[in-house]
């Protein structure tokens, strides 16, 4: 048993006044120990926080007493150590920056909840196709098998998308899914409104679905990308594969450096020798710029 735990969690509820809460959240995270990345917006939380076992319990305690975060939902994984170096509580206009017009209040329109059993069950059934609510370089790094991959660098680029590529849609079962569940939210509700009539999320997302005791992470290609120190996650308990590439080579990789170029500082997946070999640098322009940080190792 580690002593450790990372909290991934998310909740739609109307909150009053972000800026008062987000003060009084920082005070308590930090009187407590924890640390993480917290956003608070007026739709709702929606966070990851890492502490040890018992600063966790105290924080999932205090939420439950708290008038708005009362039934909250936490995912939680074991870890050796803190996933992140600082605390950071910050406020935004939306939990994902989505940029519709004209939004969706997953409290009134989403899709239907998918537990990890039936998405499961429906992977395998041809009428069914299944959307990646992620951005491009998340499914680059592990995905559903057979999952479709919107081209998409950031979430509020998903809607154009869809409307360009309509007509692989039209008709079908949709399922969606993403890291936590927040996305899918927005995203499932927003499939509805666009006139799809049968959409479903997988409920809890990614990470719930590779610790339940029927799915066990199956059909689940590669990692899971995730937003704190780790950067990568196994879910697949049952038939793992690999399918990272190296940036240079394309070989089976499932290792991330940020570029050595400090203005540039992009993530790539990269094995040691090439990171060796390129100076751990995305490019020809990053190797030889001259504030390149790559130290010969
Ligand atoms: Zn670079």
């Amino acid at each position: 048993m580690k002593d450790y735990r990372v909290l991934l969690y998310y909740h739609y509820v109307r909150i009053e006044d972000p800026q008062v809460l987000r003060e009084e959240h920082l005070a308590y995270c930090q009187s407590i120990g924890l640390l993480g990345r917290i956003y608070i917006s007026e739709e709702g939380i929606n966070g990851t926080v890492s502490g040890t076992v018992s600063q966790v319990q105290i924080y999932i305690d205090w939420m439950e007493q708290h008038p708005y975060f009362k039934g909250v939902t936490y995912k939680m994984d074991e870890a050796d150590g803190h996933a992140f170096k600082k605390m950071h509580v910050r406020v935004k206009n939306e939990l994902v920056n989505f940029s519709l017009e004209d939004d969706v209040n997953p409290k009134e329109l989403t899709g239907r909840y998918v537990e990890p059993k039936e998405f499961f069950e429906r992977i395998q059934d041809p009428d069914t196709i299944i959307i990646d609510a992620r951005n491009d370089y998340e499914y680059d790094l592990g995905h559903f098998r057979g999952a479709i991959k919107p081209e998409i660098k950031r979430f509020r680029d998903l809607p154009n998308w869809i409307r360009e590529n309509k007509a692989q849609f039209k008709g079908k079962k949709i399922l969606t899914y993403c890291t936590g569940g927040v996305r899918c939210e927005k995203f499932s509700g927003w499939l509805k409104r666009e006139g799809f009539d049968d959409v479903g999320q997988l409920h809890g997302g990614i990470v719930t679905y590779g610790k339940d005791p029927v799915a066990q992470g199956a059909y689940w290609d590669g990692q899971c990308y995730v937003f704190d120190n780790r950067i990568a996650v196994p879910i697949n308990q049952v038939n793992p594969r690999i399918v990272g590439k190296d940036h240079f080579t394309g070989e089976p990789c499932e290792r991330y450096i940020n570029c050595a170029n400090p203005d540039c500082n992009k993530q790539i997946l990269c094995t040691v020798e090439n990171e060796i070999k390129y100076r751990g640098s995305c490019s020809d322009a990053c190797r030889v710029h001259p504030r390149n940080r790559y130290k010969d190792k």
